[in-house]
């Protein structure tokens, strides 16, 4: 591996970080004392050097073509309808506690998350009132609503 200042890694080294497979890639620490931007790009100041963890090379090709592809038109595109039911779920987890059941058993479990999916209708029903003025910012999911239901608006005239 060459890091942006020309410096390349010996070879790398399979370890285990957090009981997981890693690759470590530890760049020469006598070349990263001497590097001018070595605050910059290791944030330690014990004068180590910089030392990256990989996942597995096919995991890592894995992840760095899903990377890639984040940044192009069509997986924003893809992405966008995702975003939007990623943003609800996160709102019921963080705020309403979705991530942990309060009773026992499916039927019962089904019931929470009903429930809370109502109550998370009922919040952003209210949050839409005409003069309420406590609306937070429009969730991905809204501004979703919203373009779809403009694009529907303007296909139909
Ligand atoms: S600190 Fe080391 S790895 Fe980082 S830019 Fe400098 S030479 Fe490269």
């Amino acid at each position: 591996m060459t890091c942006p200042n020309g410096a390349t890694s010996p070879s790398w080294k399979p370890t285990l970080s957090d009981g997981q497979e890693r690759m470590s890639v530890l760049f020469p620490r006598a070349t990263c004392r001497a590097c001018d931007d070595r605050l910059k790009c290791t944030g330690n100041v014990d004068g180590k050097g910089r030392h990256i963890l990989l996942l597995p090379q096919p995991l890592q090709e894995i992840q760095n073509r899903a990377r890639r592809d984040q940044q192009t038109r069509p997986w924003r595109e893809r992405y966008s309808l995702r975003s939007g039911c990623e943003a609800t779920v996160s709102e019921t987890v963080h705020a309403h506690g979705l991530r942990h059941c309060r009773y026992r058993g499916t039927a019962k479990s089904h019931v929470q998350h009903v429930l809370t999916a109502a109550g998370t209708n009922l919040i952003r029903l209210h949050q839409h009132q005409p003069g309420n003025t406590r609306t937070s910012p429009a969730t991905r999911f809204t501004r979703l609503c919203r373009q779809t239901i403009d694009r529907t608006q303007t296909d139909s005239c």
